[in-house]
């Protein structure tokens, strides 16, 4: 039997005791043993997000892996640039900035990233991050901005892949990582109030992949834990940020659902589908690409499907769009309207972007028996 120990050490900043770092004790620590530090969603206050991956998923997921079987992913999808903050405070053990974008290998497949070390002999990893504003050796305070949210190595969608370990590293990668005892978030389909929350508790949902559950921030430079219901004003943010996301994940959904049904759906149907998406958002490049590859595609109108799978393709490369499938595939289409039109180097160079990013076997391979003819 353990004891369970707290400690309690006040930060005094500006003359007024402003935050409290408090600390765990760890499953099966010694007694008198300093547990894991209680850690704020890595998010700016107000912030919403979906949880994309969970933890302790079923094999065929990346975090079934040992170094990832506590991780959280978590996506925003509405917003531009989502800032990641620190979890708790403590020193930057490690940061790797300037990855290769274009390289799935790069950081050991996390990409650009940040370890923190704190109290306890824990660290949180923050990975597959765009910008890194930290640098090792750096006292960070809790809240304190370290980077924004990314796709840089392994990453798929953009979304922040968010652990944490025992004991400090300064090398690349993930160690074997730990549950996450106590993590302070609002969870949207529960009571909409901040509260401690296992890190387990954080699903993704396993039959919807990308489609999991939504978390609010309360994480603000220097304030201690809010716990409760939120202000007036802090709540309204929630809100708001709530609906931004849950409309753009609608879309994403309704348009999934079209792709995957498209051979059995009338043209005229899918064109109506496809219309309304695109009146709500005219750069949608699933829409875009469904779009030139099914209805737009008949053969005097080439020219039209090659201008909107381009368009596709310039809208994909924003960040928080990006779908990792659609390239190759709107590259493929490009390269076949190029070979009926008779240009035939237009059709290579259309083919080899479709074997440089494809993400799937039989893309590639399609992209290789185009390239071979
Ligand atoms: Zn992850």
């Amino acid at each position: 039997m353990t004891t369970r120990r707290l400690t309690i050490a006040g930060v005094v900043v500006g003359g007024a005791a402003v935050a409290a770092a408090r600390f765990w004790p760890r499953r099966g620590a010694v007694p008198g043993g300093v547990g894991q530090p209680l850690l704020r969603m890595p998010f700016a206050r107000g912030t919403v997000v979906v949880c994309s991956q969970g933890n302790q998923l079923r094999g065929g997921h990346t975090h079934a892996l040992p170094q990832n079987r506590f991780a959280v992913d978590f996506a925003q999808p509405a917003l531009d640039v989502v800032e990641v903050i620190a979890a708790a405070a403590g020193t930057v053990a490690y940061a790797l900035a300037d990855v290769d974008p274009e390289s799935v290998d790069a950081g050991l497949g996390y990409g650009n990233q940040v370890k923190i070390a704190h109290a306890g002999g824990y660290h949180t990893f923050y990975a597959h991050l765009d910008g890194v504003a930290v640098r090792a050796g750096e006292r960070v305070e809790q809240g304190r901005r370290i980077g924004t949210m990314g796709a840089t190595g392994r990453a798929g969608i953009r979304h922040l892949h968010f652990s944490l370990h025992e004991a400090s590293s300064s090398a690349p990668g993930a160690t074997t990582n730990e549950a996450i005892e106590e993590l302070v978030a609002m969870d949207l389909q529960g009571p909409r109030e901040f509260r401690r929350a296992r890190g387990d508790e954080l699903l993704g949902d396993p039959d919807a992949f990308w489609l999991g559950r939504l978390y609010a921030s309360e994480n603000s430079p220097s304030e201690a834990p809010l716990l409760g219901a939120p202000s007036g004003a802090l709540g309204a943010i929630v809100d708001a940020g709530e609906r931004a996301l849950r409309e753009v994940l609608a879309r994403r959904e309704r348009l999934a659902a079209s792709a995957r049904e498209r051979s059995s759906l009338t043209v005229d149907s899918l064109a109506g589908a496809l219309s309304a998406e695109l009146a709500a958002d005219p750069d949608h490049p699933v829409a875009l690409y469904l779009w030139a590859t099914s209805v737009d595609v008949p053969r005097e109108r080439w020219q039209q499907a090659e201008a909107t799978l381009l368009r596709a393709l310039a809208s994909n490369a924003i960040p928080r769009r990006k779908e990792p499938w659609l390239a190759a595939r709107a590259y493929l289409h490009l390269g076949s309207i190029a070979r009926r039109r008779g240009l035939a180097s237009s059709a290579r160079g259309y083919f080899e972007a479709a074997l440089r990013q494809s993400i799937s076997a039989d893309v590639a391979a399609e992209a290789r028996r185009e390239l071979a003819r």
